[in-house]
């Protein structure tokens, strides 16, 4: 069978070793409830409380910030509707995630800020957006598809002196690069676990010290009222063993920068969509003119190689990503797009085997759309 190379490390991670090892031990020998006053469920909480003692560190956070939930879409969703009062107007961008887009079509009053043309959100139009009623700001910290890092500190300047606090979606970021909450000024940050090798199904949102925020799911008085539901103890302890391995950013910097330029150098008519100066380490999203992005997921699929095309598929048509749109590029230049995203298993030897899988697909995927369009 063909050995297959994962580079959707954006998408999810696989689980890393330490953090598959603690979990299958706490699934077998942590049984109890965390709420439970009797020596089962004090083991539990001693745990639940050193996994948020772990994820708080990563982030800079202390850990009663930190609130425990399902994963990056609820953190999102707890940020947005927990924290904008009514009648608020909220300011957020056209390239955040469905996990925030999607939450303020319910919302009120929005207002959607564009980004430049290379990605990143101008401090300057969230200024102008300000209302006199503005209470929240929500803008991601990376995007997710071309790994722009968005300007946050100077963001949460303008957001505070406005009186509003300032959510950032920091899915792609955390276990990425280096985050403190404190140096960015964030009041509410959203991490996923399975974005930094731990499961899906958990994750966290980190709520400053004395932000006022709503509970949206009501039970017990898990989570400090904050998220009703009996913690998932075993997924918490993976996230707190992840939260706590190194970040590589020197290495996925370099094998990023190796396969942008191997296919640069290899293939005409490329482009690298998004700024290539504020970015996330592991993250290229390149534009092959005149070939389908989805085509080129397919090709090299078969090839051995995990890719994504930033494309959502609904109701069998391809649409084009909103965020490429966003940025200004045709619907034809964003559906030619494909998001490379490296982590931890993978090699130069497979960046070296992917270049070639990827110049070879474009060049069959060129020939045969001659020939079809011909
Ligand atoms: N926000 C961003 C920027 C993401 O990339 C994702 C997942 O892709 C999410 C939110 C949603 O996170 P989850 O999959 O944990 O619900």
């Amino acid at each position: 069978m063909r050995a297959h190379f994962y580079f959707d490390h954006n998408a999810t991670t696989p689980l890393a070793e330490e953090v598959l090892v603690a979990m299958s031990a706490a699934l077998r020998d942590v049984c109890g409830n965390a709420s439970s006053i009797h020596h089962y469920g004090q083991i539990a909480r001693q745990r639940l409380e050193q996994a948020r003692r772990q994820v708080a560190a990563r982030i800079g956070a202390g850990p009663k910030e930190i609130v425990f939930l399902s994963g990056g879409t609820e953190a999102d969703n707890l940020a947005l509707f927990g924290a904008a009062s009514e009648g608020a107007h909220v300011i957020t961008t056209k390239i955040e995630h469905p996990a925030v887009l999607n939450p303020c079509t319910r919302m009120e009053q929005v207002t959607l800020v564009p980004p430049a043309s290379d990605g990143t959100v101008d401090p300057d139009r969230i200024q102008a957006a300000l209302r006199p009623n503005t209470r929240l700001i929500s803008v991601m910290h990376a995007n997710n598809e071309t790994g722009v890092i968005q300007p946050i500190r100077e963001i949460a300047r303008i957001a505070h002196a406005q009186g509003a606090l300032l959510h950032v979606d920091g899915v792609q970021a955390a276990g990425k690069i280096s985050v403190n909450v404190d140096e960015l000024g964030a009041d509410l940050y959203s991490i996923s676990a399975h974005k930094l090798y731990a499961p899906k199904g958990i994750g966290a949102l980190y709520v400053r010290q004395g932000v006022k925020l709503r509970a949206q799911i009501f039970g017990g008085h898990h989570e400090r009222d904050r998220r009703a539901g009996t913690e998932n103890v075993p997924a918490a302890i993976g996230f707190g063993v992840a939260a706590q391995l190194p970040i590589h950013h020197d290495r996925m910097a370099e094998m990023r920068d190796r396969l942008e330029a191997g296919i640069l150098a290899r293939v005409p008519d490329v482009h690298v969509n998004g700024s290539r100066v504020n970015r996330l380490p592991n993250t290229t999203n390149l534009r092959f003119n005149g070939v389908e992005g989805e085509a080129m997921v397919i090709a090299l699929d078969l090839r051995g190689f995990a890719v994504s095309s930033g494309s959502a598929c609904s109701s069998g048509t391809v649409e084009p990503s909103h965020v490429l749109l966003a940025m200004g590029l045709s619907a034809e230049e964003a559906r030619s797009s494909v998001r490379f995203s490296l982590g931890e298993s993978n090699t130069i030897e497979q960046v070296d085997a992917l270049i070639e899988a990827a110049s070879e697909s474009v060049r069959h995927l060129r020939r045969v759309s001659t020939y079809t369009h011909a």
